[in-house]
């Protein structure tokens, strides 16, 4: 239902909010299942962020095309229970002020999102609602973990991998994980006539025919696989759920269920999301700063002519290529891809990871500040991982480990094997050794 600031609908009755954010579901949700179960009626809310959706350059952004796409599919569910869920454009502060003089709410509930601006945005609400006696309760539902809860011996937050992701697991055996069948309380929804959430134009964006999301559902053939297969980037080996996970639109917790009878190997990478969380959590400054401070002062070469070249898929190196042509087209690209993208463009090219971050930022549908920063900073060897700078990644050997017989970077190469497809940009050695020498001066200065 499309709420305007200047609604003038008032209503007396004591109501409790919900608000969605990266939890677009109905299922398992827990700030959902406790707003049912409070005792008043529930009015459920999603904030279109006037400053985020100013920042998309794209008017057919997939990512806002999904959110559409799932906020539709929650509104017509709560009809059928003669609710609804009302949607608002603009800031969060304005927004609650309006939702707040017009109805008379008592409880806010949302799930907790521990991302730097969204942690300001939820102070800012949460002081808004205590001005007026409002509370605002907020929960885990995002992570099995939250970022303060697996901590080092001494207090501290973990900083690297391997450690976390051991008291991680020892904690999850203690763990009996409680469902919360939040879709079976939805006769809690407050009553609402008719209306429809804000359309695509009303927020300046337009439908794309052309879209496909990955399927939401866990891929269990798969996933058993998982540890054979994760590294192939021609074969569909790993889950794609990324996206759902980003949106919430999957269950955190039906999945670690899932990865605890399936895999392992699939486990850990979701123990590496968590790990991320927990880092953009207490590291906020690692957002835009290298986590090790001295990697800050690295000599970038940031060749605008290479950055285009690279963003296009056009280095002359097929890895990197054909993920960088796959990203541009799908908005996906495999992790092992990513690895070795990445750590060419810092590397081999020496731009600075946040010129990559950036660009990722734009393309990937799963982008999420956490693990894309994360994963740049591993790259660029800024970050949390115990390897050494010096190790870095041959593209040449990497295709012929991983893509053998060439399957993937002709799926996304068509001239692969041509004329017409570049020589590299820059050298393999040269570029190597200059790589050693600009990092070795920096990190000896
Ligand atoms: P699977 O292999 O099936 O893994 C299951 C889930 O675990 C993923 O969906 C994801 O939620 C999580 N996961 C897997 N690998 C990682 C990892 N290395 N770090 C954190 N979480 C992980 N992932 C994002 O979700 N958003 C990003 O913006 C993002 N940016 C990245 C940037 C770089 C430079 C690198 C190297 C990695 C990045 N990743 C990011 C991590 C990883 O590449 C993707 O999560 C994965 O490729 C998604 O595919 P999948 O769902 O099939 O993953």
């Amino acid at each position: 239902m499309v709420k305007t600031q200047t609604t003038t609908e008032m209503n007396n009755k004591p109501i409790n909010v919900l608000w969605f954010r990266r939890d677009l579901r109905l299922e398992d949700n827990t700030a959902l299942y406790h707003s049912l179960k409070a005792g008043l009626p529930v009015l459920a809310v999603f904030i279109f962020d006037k400053a985020i959706l100013d920042k998309l350059k794209n008017i057919r952004d997939p990512r806002l095309l999904f959110i559409h796409q799932e906020l539709s599919k929650l509104n017509a569910k709560l009809k059928e229970f003669d609710s609804g869920l009302s949607t608002y454009y603009g800031k969060p502060t304005n927004i609650w002020e309006a939702i707040t003089s017009t109805y008379n709410v008592q409880n806010v509930f949302a799930n907790s999102d521990y991302e730097p601006y969204s942690r300001t945005r939820d102070n800012q609400v949460k002081e808004i609602l205590k001005k007026k006696n409002i509370t605002f309760h907020t929960f885990k539902d995002h992570v099995i973990f939250e970022p303060a809860e697996v901590m080092k011996d001494d207090g501290k937050p973990y900083t690297v991998f391997t450690p976390f992701s051991r008291k991680w697991k020892t904690y999850a055996q203690t763990l009996s994980l409680e469902s919360l069948p939040s879709e079976q309380h939805l006769s809690s929804m407050m009553h609402l006539d008719g209306g429809d959430i804000h359309s695509l134009q009303q927020i300046g964006f337009e439908q794309s025919d052309e879209l496909q999301f990955p399927e939401r559902k866990i891929p269990t053939t798969v996933i058993k696989n998982y540890h054979n297969t994760r590294d192939y980037p021609f074969i569909p080996g790993t889950s794609r759920l990324s996206l759902h996970l980003r949106f919430g639109t999957i269950s955190i917790r039906k999945t670690y269920q899932a990865a605890i009878q399936l895999s392992e190997k699939w486990l850990d990478e979701l123990i590496w999301r968590e790990f991320y969380q927990m880092i953009i959590y207490h590291f906020p400054e690692s957002a835009t700063n290298s986590f090790k401070t001295a990697y800050d002062r690295i000599a970038w070469q940031n060749n605008e002519e290479h950055f285009i070249k690279w963003c296009e898929g056009k280095t002359g190196y097929p890895m990197v290529d054909a993920g960088m042509r796959e990203l541009n087209a799908t908005g996906f690209m495999h992790n092992r891809v990513r690895m070795v993208a990445a750590s060419f463009l810092t590397k081999h090219l020496l731009i600075d990871w946040r010129w990559g971050e950036a660009y990722f930022a734009e393309k990937l549908l799963d982008y999420e500040l956490a693990s894309n920063v994360g994963g740049w900073q591993w790259a660029a060897g800024s970050g949390c991982d115990a390897a050494p700078y010096f190790r870095i990644f041959n593209p040449e050997s990497q295709m012929n480990k991983f893509d053998p017989e060439k399957k993937y970077i002709r799926k996304w190469i068509r001239e692969f094997d041509t004329d017409a497809y570049p020589p590299p940009i820059v050298d393999h050695k040269m570029a190597r050794e200059r790589c050693l020498k600009v990092y070795k001066e920096a990190l000896s200065g």
